[in-house]
């Protein structure tokens, strides 16, 4: 499998060129040059695949320069019942008649990011064993993807992370999660600014090629290849828990920020995977949905976006959309390239008028918004109707996801975090607090341990400097 990039101006290289990457040298994302097909017969086989198995089955069509008794081993020492509480990896619950909760938060930090991220540590460990070679991992959180990438990483050799995340704007929770990490490997930078002041500093460092080399930069955010194809898995999971046949069609609903998640539920799709609608549901900050109704992609300002009670979900420029909008204009890349300086330039790009706006229905894309109001309530309806609690990000997807549901059609929600995570939004919706699961008593109470500095890349880089050997 080669990888390409969606701006066309980088030379094709393997998943292991790519692994430690971030942005192509042409600032664009790493695409495989074609999504293997699953055929039929396949599909119909891998219903008695573990979580394992089918990871392996899926993995090695797209890391296939990684010897395959060695990806089957890094495989099946991630997805563990000890790392992610069950054998399943991500169980399916049913919610209602028809409508499904797909379990991803099961993991160390409690969020879906973790079933990336754990690979991603392991994934590492074996690329930097081979080579004997060091890596500092850049990273910048909402909240979420901070904590799986620091609780992956933690005490392994030979791997420094940098975590910037936007100063006293996570949860209590998040935060502690993070910042109350010991590790000698792990640095917790606070930017005073919001996520996308975080964001953009991680890729003007990543684009200053020399330094990114002379300090061994790799990335660890959503753009990041081996996460999205480790998010395939699920959907693939999830569609064989909830089908006897593949004759059946099935609808997602997936709570989107950056777009990683939902991405992956695209590339299934275009591997072969019968599913009918990818249901997009942003809260309050929702370019991804003005996208996908109008045509018209007009990123924000970091200053106009709205802090709201799905932090994770706080993002105005949805870094992995490019990969999509690369599928959707036929795989075009002088056109992507261009689309990307547009909006550079101008903040916005506009696909409205053209034959490419209405394939977006094609691949299957609807989408909606919600609101504070709209989550507490459905936070509210689930718990009073089905004795569940579901966390902000979750009820968002539910939400807008029912909103799109149709009958004889089997939704899946993916659940992409637990509430305790978000303990406020639940007492305000609820009246009491989320059930703590075992182990995670005390940790707001743990001493806590990170730097502040201003949203300023050459402050961060001078940090990484004097902190890395
Ligand atoms: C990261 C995150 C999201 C958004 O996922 P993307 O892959 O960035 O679209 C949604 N919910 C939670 C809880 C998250 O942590």
């Amino acid at each position: 499998m080669r990888y390409v990039s969606t701006r066309g101006g980088a030379a094709a290289a393997g998943f292991s060129d790519i692994l430690l990457g971030g942005l192509m040298e042409d600032g664009g994302l790493a695409v495989p040059e074609a999504y293997p097909q699953i055929a039929d017969a396949e599909l119909a086989a891998w219903r008695r695949y573990s979580y394992r198995e089918l990871a392996c089955e899926i993995m090695r069509r797209y890391a296939d320069d990684i010897p395959p008794a060695d990806l089957e081993r890094i495989v099946d020492r991630t997805y563990t019942a000890a790392v992610f509480r069950s054998d399943e990896i991500t169980p399916v619950r049913p919610l209602e008649r028809g409508v499904y909760i797909l379990g991803l938060s099961h993991g160390p930090t409690l969020a879906f990011k973790d079933i990336a991220m754990q690979l991603l540590g392991n994934l590492f460990e074996h690329a930097l064993a081979k080579s004997g070679a060091e890596l500092n991992i850049l990273g910048a959180t909402s909240g979420d993807t901070g904590p799986a990438a620091e609780y992956a990483m933690r005490g392994k050799r030979g791997i420094r992370v940098f975590m910037l995340s936007p100063h006293q704007k996570m949860s209590p929770f998040q935060t502690a999660q993070m910042f109350s990490l010991q590790d000698a490997n792990i640095f917790n930078i606070a930017i005073r600014g919001v996520f996308d002041d975080c964001q953009d500093i991680v890729k003007s460092v990543s684009n200053d090629l020399q330094f990114k080399a002379r300090h061994r930069i790799g990335t660890v955010n959503s753009i990041n290849w081996a996460r999205v194809m480790a998010q395939v898995v699920y959907y693939f999971k999830a569609y064989l828990a909830v089908t006897a046949s593949n004759g059946q069609q099935v609808s997602f609903a997936v709570p989107t920020g950056n777009f990683g998640n939902i991405c992956a539920g695209h590339i299934a799709r275009c591997m072969g995977l019968p599913v009918r609608k990818l249901i997009l549901a942003t809260n309050e900050n929702d370019v991804l949905d003005q996208f996908f109704r109008t045509g018209i992609y007009r990123v924000r300002p970091p200053q106009q976006v709205t802090q709201t009670s799905s932090p994770s979900m706080d993002i105005s420029n949805a870094s992995n959309l490019e990969r999509f909008v690369y599928d959707l204009v036929g795989r075009d890349a002088a056109l992507v390239k261009r689309l990307w300086q547009q909006l550079d330039s101008e903040g916005a790009f506009d696909l409205s008028r053209t034959p490419y706006f209405s394939r977006i229905a094609d691949f299957g894309f609807v989408s909606g918004s919600s609101s504070h109001a709209n989550r507490l309530d459905t936070i509210r309806r689930v718990y009073r109707d089905r004795g569940q609690i579901i966390d902000t990000h979750t009820a968002d997807g539910v939400k807008v996801g029912l909103e799109h549901r149709e009958e004889g059609v089997p939704l899946v929600c993916l659940e992409t975090a637990l509430p305790v995570k978000f303990a406020a939004a639940i007492r305000e919706a609820l009246g009491r607090d989320p059930e703590v699961p075992p182990g995670f008593e005390n940790l707001e109470r743990l001493p806590q341990r990170f730097t502040v500095l201003d949203p300023d890349v050459a402050a961060v880089k001078d940090f990484i400097v004097r902190n890395s050997g």
